[in-house]
């Protein structure tokens, strides 16, 4: 999948907890920033991702080291960032935000023909039974159905609150 349907997935999902579990506007920015961010972070081992232009060294090292879509790609990888964050006392909310980011990631790139290694150090190809060419029609679909679902569901969001206010 492109950079941009991961990104579009990554908002939809951040959007829809950011409101369940938001009660302030800095911190909701933050859960859908952190979600868009690590919806975008398991591809840093591939130089021509967004996420590895921005940290090419990274990008290389995990490249050298692993290969793409190896580690990153994996739930292996899942539970070493959130021990992590955990570590660096991130708040939960922000690491569930962060794991939702990265799980979004591995669900579409599943869609993939090459599929992903989920399980990391085995080898194993995991895909889902139907999938589609990266760049292709359904991909695009996807980013531009993801992007309006977001507006819808933000939309809504603030038309119950205007009307919960005008009251
Ligand atoms: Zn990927």
């Amino acid at each position: 999948m492109t950079g941009k349907t991961h990104f579009a997935f990554g908002i939809l999902l951040g959007t829809t907890y950011g409101m369940q579990t938001a009660h302030d506007l800095s911190t909701f920015a933050g859960i859908v920033g952190t979600t868009a961010v690590a919806s975008l972070v398991p591809d840093i081992c591939h130089h021509k991702s967004k996420a590895g232009k921005l940290i090419w060294p990274i990008s290389w090292f995990v490249r050298l080291l692993f290969g793409h879509r190896t580690l990153t790609h994996s739930i292996l990888f899942l539970c070493l960032t959130s021990v992590l964050l955990y570590l660096a006392h991130v708040n939960i909310p922000f690491i569930i935000a962060f794991n939702i980011g990265m799980i979004s990631h591995l669900v579409l790139d599943m869609l993939t023909p090459q599929g992903v290694t989920l399980f990391y150090p085995i080898e194993k190809k995991i895909r889902w039974p139907l999938h589609f060419k990266t760049g292709g029609i359904i991909d695009i679909s996807l980013a531009t159905t993801f992007s309006i679902l977001t507006m819808y569901i933000f939309y809504q969001e603030m038309f119950h609150r205007i009307m919960n206010w005008l009251k």
